[in-house]
């Protein structure tokens, strides 16, 4: 029996493997190194009343400028982050982070948007996610309106009682709750009415093409109005052309964010180009 074992683990590390499991390795320990050295860099991404072409918020995203490859996308680096538990100091990193722009914005009179940040399902279905929340807002003297939260339909689906005890308390706290990549979630809808949410970003993957394609048209148009019928909010994601536009204002989803209205940008310049002027 162990014998066959020792030649099938032959068979699999073929060369191909090796190479493959020393980069991840090599990945591992870079994001490691990087968050003791706090290589991380956050992203603003503006969302937009489209009637008005207001920014009523932004969303955190993040970014990993490494010592060698410079910037790296965290579609890149969250899979292994969330494998390794590395995503809970990240997650820390991020929300610290955001704490801070708003006290800097706060102190240099600038007006305050709210920022909503990614929460990955391990953090948020950890019991003491809301008392971390909590303890940030307290140091920071922070309103909690101005702090966002999405979650994707599977963090919302794991553990009951601790997620309803935790939305509750984000509640009390005035942190708004949102569902990212609505719509790819192998969940059922149950929960939007087991839950008190704020509201629902429709992922990307529906909105592209809107105007043309007419499976991601009623699709979409099927969302917002359930979406409305619940009083949730409805923000459009990655809105990119006049035509998606458009079609979405007819919906009566006024709420968006894509590259049509700014890509996402360092802070610097998210400031300039939305909060000043
Ligand atoms: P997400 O939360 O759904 O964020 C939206 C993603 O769509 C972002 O990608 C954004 O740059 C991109 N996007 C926005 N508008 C458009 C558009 O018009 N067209 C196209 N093609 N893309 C658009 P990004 O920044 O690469 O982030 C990817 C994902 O990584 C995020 O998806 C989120 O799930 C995760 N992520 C990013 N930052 C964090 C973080 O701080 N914590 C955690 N846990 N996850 C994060
Ligand atoms: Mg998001
Ligand atoms: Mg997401
Ligand atoms: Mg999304």
């Amino acid at each position: 029996k162990a014998k066959e074992l020792g030649r099938n683990m032959y068979q699999m590390y073929d060369a191909s493997m090796n190479v493959k499991n020393y980069q991840s390795l090599i990945l591992e320990r870079d994001l490691r190194k990087a968050i003791l050295n706090e290589e991380f860099i956050a992203y603003f991404q503006p969302r937009v009343d489209a009637r008005t072409g207001k920014v009523t918020s932004a969303e955190a995203l993040i970014r990993w400028n490494h010592p060698q490859v410079g910037l790296i996308s965290p579609l890149e680096f969250i899979p292994l982050a969330e494998e390794t538990g590395l995503i809970i100091p990240m997650g820390k990193w991020m929300k610290k982070r955001v704490c801070e722009q708003l006290v800097t914005w706060r102190e240099a009179g600038l007006p305050l948007v709210p920022i909503s940040v990614n929460i990955s399902s391990q953090r948020f279905l950890q019991k003491n996610f809301a008392m971390e929340i909590r303890e940030l807002l307290e140091e920071y003297k922070l309103e909690g309106k101005y702090l966002e939260i999405e979650i994707t339909e599977n963090s919302i689906m794991k553990n009951e009682e601790t997620v309803t005890k935790t939305l509750r308390e984000l509640k009390e706290l005035g942190v708004k709750i949102y569902i990212d990549d609505f719509g790819t979630g192998y969940s059922s809808f149950n929960y939007l009415k087991t839950f008190h949410l704020d509201g629902v970003k429709i992922d990307r993957s529906f909105i592209q093409n809107i105007s043309s394609e007419s499976e991601n048209a009623s699709i979409t148009t099927a969302m917002i109005k359930m979406a409305q019928h619940l009083k949730l909010d409805v923000i459009a994601e990655g809105v990119e052309t006049e035509g998606e536009l458009s079609y979405l204002l007819e919906q009566n989803c006024n709420e968006m964010q894509g590259y049509y209205f700014g890509r996402p940008c360092p802070i610097d310049e998210f400031e300039n180009k939305y909060l000043k002027g």
